[in-house]
C-alpha cells in the first residue's frame, strides 16, 4: 500500500522575520536568526486512528508522529534515528511504563540513560541532527551549546559525547542542581565535552547562552572556523517533536488496557519549567489526540501559575531554589511558542511581548489571547506540599515519586478539589526518585532528612541504597556508574565570562 505523502510542514520564527525553513534546517539552526523560536506553519493531524495507534509499540508511534512534523526526512532516515535512540539504553522494553497509583496514571518517562524525561528527546536529537546535517550537505562541525537546570545537561552530554562531527558545551548553575545531578555531569567522559558551573541561576545561564547564539561577530568567526552552533535545549524543534510521541503512546496504551473508550478525553498533568513538555502535550491535542485539560504544575517559582491566572507574565520576583530544581525557572522559553499561537500567529506582536519581557521584565496578553488559554489549568505546590505528596503516595500506595512528579501530583489533587473533574488523568513522571534522593528520603522519614549542605555525594549514595530497600526498586545503573567515576570537569565561571570560556574551548 502506498503511503500518502503528508503536507509539507515548514518552520518559521515566532518573531516573524526570515524565510520559512524545512524541518531539517530548523533542527540544525536550533534558534531562528531573529532570536525567535521555530514554529510549524500548521499542526498536522494524526493520520492513524486511535485504535490503530493503540496497537503500536513506542518506535512505531514515534514514526507516525515524527513523519508528520519532520516532513523532509525520509521513512528510512526516521526509522534509523528511532532505532538508534530507543534501544537497550532504556532499562525497560516498554520505554515509558504507565503505573497506576490511587486512580491516577503516572507516565514514567525516566527509564533512559540519565533517569530523567529529557532522555526521551535527547537520545534521538543527535541522530536527527547528524541526519539533518547530511541532508543539507553541511560540512561544519556542530557545536551544541546548552544551558541546563540539571537534567538537560546530562541527557545532552550522554547523547552527544563521542559523536563525531559534534562538540558539546554545557553551562549549569553551580549551586542550583542536586548533588547527583552535578556528579552526573562533572564525571562525563568524552574529548568533545565541556561542562561549566556558572555563578548564577538557570535563567542567567539560559540568557547567557541565547546571547552567545545571537552574537553576530562570534557567528562570523565560527563560520570561518568551520563551526556552527546548535541547541539541545527544548527551544530546538528536534527536541519538541519527539516529546509529543509519549502522550500519543500513553493514550493508546490506556485504550488498549480498556481503561478509556476511543475518543474519551484524558487530562494531562505536567510538572513545568521551561514549558517544553507541556507544549508537546498541547501540540498532541492540536493533532487531534483527545486531551481535556492541560494541567500546568509549578513549584514556588510560580510565574506560569500567575500568568495563566492573570494574563500577566512577570519575571520580576525572587528566584527560589526548591527541591524540584529542574523547574526553578522564571523565564520559560517555550511559552513564546504558545504566545505566538494564541496571538493569531502574529510575529511582530510576539516580538514586542518578548522585548518587553527582556526589557521591562513583564508583559500582558490581550483578552482575546487569554480566551485561547482555556485548555490550560495552572496550579502550584509549595515545598511542604510536595514533600507531603511524596510521603502520601508512599504510605497509601507504596509508590515513590521524585520531587518534580510530586509537584504535579499535588497540583492534580488541587485540580480535583477545584473542579471535581474525575476524567482519566496522566501525570508526566519526569525523573526517577533516585535522582533526588536527598529530598525524597527527607520527605519519607524524619530520620533521613537534612544533615546540612554537604556537597558530598556519598550521603546521597547511602540514601539511594536506603531508598532502594524501602521502595523495592533497584538502584538505577545511572546512579551506580557515578559512584566511583572520577570528576573530569571542574571549571566554574561568572556569567560575564561565558563567551570567553566558549571561545577557549573552541580555539577561536
Ligand atoms: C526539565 C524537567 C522538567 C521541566 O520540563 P520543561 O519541559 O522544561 O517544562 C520537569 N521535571 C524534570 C525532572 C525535568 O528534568
Amino acid at each position: 500500500m502506498e503511503e500518502k505523502k503528508p503536507l509539507e510542514v515548514l518552520y518559521h520564527s515566532t518573531r516573524g522575520m526570515g524565510e520559512p525553513v524545512k524541518a531539517s534546517q530548523a533542527i540544525l539552526k536550533g534558534l531562528a536568526e531573529d532570536g525567535g523560536l521555530f514554529v510549524p506553519d500548521h499542526v498536522p493531524a494524526l493520520d492513524r486512528s486511535l485504535g490503530e495507534l493503540a496497537e503500536m509499540d513506542y518506535g512505531q508511534t514515534a514514526y507516525e508522529v515524527m513523519k508528520l512534523f519532520l516532513t523532509d526526512f525520509t521513512r528510512e532516515e526516521l526509522e534509523d534515528c528511532i532505532g538508534k535512540a530507543y534501544d537497550a539504553k532504556f532499562d525497560t522494553k516498554e520505554l515509558t511504563p504507565l503505573v497506576e497509583a490511587g486512580g491516577v496514571w503516572y507516565l514514567e518517562l525516566f527509564h533512559g540513560p540519565t533517569i530523567a524525561f529529557k532522555d526521551m528527546a535527547l537520545s534521538i536529537l543527535p541522530h536527527l541532527m547528524l541526519t539533518a546535517a547530511r541532508k543539507n550537505q553541511s560540512q561544519e562541525e556542530i557545536v551544541i551549546l546548552t544551558a541546563t537546570s540539571g537534567d538537560t545537561g546530562k541527557a545532552a552530554l550522554a547523547g552527544f559525547a563521542g559523536v563525531e562531527g559534534t562538540k558539546i558545551i554545557v553551562f549549569y548553575p553551580k549551586s542550583g542542581v542536586s548533588p547527583i545531578q552535578e556528579r552526573q555531569m562533572v564525571t562525563q567522559k568524552g574529548e568533545n565535552t565541556l561542562v561549566v558551573g556558572i555563578h548564577g541561576n538557570f535563567d542567567d545561564a539560559q540568557t547567557g547562552v541565547k546571547k552567545i547564539f545571537s552574537d553576530r561577530k562570534l557567528g562570523g568567526e565560527m563560520e570561518a572556523a568551520g563551526l556552527r552552533f546548535s541547541s539541545a535545549n527544548s527551544i530546538n524543534i528536534g527536541r519538541l517533536v519527539p516529546q509529543i510521541v509519549y502522550y500519543v503512546h500513553a493514550y493508546g496504551k490506556l485504550l488498549r488496557k480498556g481503561r478509556i473508550t476511543e475518543g474519551e478525553p484524558i487530562n494531562v498533568v505536567v510538572p513545568t519549567g521551561n514549558f517544553g513538555n507541556i507544549l508537546a502535550a498541547y501540540y498532541a491535542k492540536k493533532m487531534g489526540l483527545p486531551i481535556g485539560k492541560l494541567i500546568c504544575a509549578s513549584n514556588e517559582n510560580r510565574v506560569l501559575y500567575d500568568f495563566l491566572r492573570t494574563g500577566t507574565y512577570d519575571r520580576r520576583r525572587e528566584f527560589v531554589l526548591t527541591s524540584s530544581p529542574s523547574m526553578d525557572i522564571l523565564v520559560s522559553s517555550n511559552l513564546e511558542r504558545l504566545v505566538y499561537h494564541i496571538g493569531g500567529e502574529d510575529g511582530p506582536g510576539t516580538r514586542a511581548l518578548m522585548e518587553a519581557l527582556s526589557g521591562r521584565g513583564c508583559y500582558d496578553i490581550t483578552e482575546g489571547m487569554r480566551a485561547e488559554l482555556s485548555d490550560f489549568y495552572g496550579g502550584y505546590a509549595s515545598q511542604e506540599e510536595t514533600a507531603a505528596e511524596i510521603d502520601r503516595l508512599y504510605r497509601e500506595w507504596g509508590y515513590v515519586v521524585d520531587t518534580h512528579t510530586a509537584v504535579a501530583s499535588a497540583v492534580y489533587r488541587k485540580y480535583l478539589q477545584d473542579t471535581g473533574d474525575r476524567g482519566a488523568a496522566v501525570v508526566a513522571s519526569t525523573a526517577s526518585p533516585f535522582k533526588f534522593t536527598r529530598s525524597v528520603m527527607g520527605a519519607l522519614s524524619e530520620k533521613a532528612a537534612g544533615t546540612g549542605e554537604s556537597s558530598d555525594c556519598e550521603r546521597d549514595f547511602a540514601l539511594a541504597d536506603e531508598l532502594s530497600r524501602l521502595s523495592g526498586v533497584k538502584v538505577p545503573q545511572a546512579v551506580e556508574e557515578i559512584r566511583t567515576a572520577p570528576v573530569v570537569h571542574c571549571r566554574e565561571c561568572d556569567v560575564a565570562q561565558m563567551e570567553k570560556v566558549v571561545r577557549e574551548f573552541l580555539g577561536i
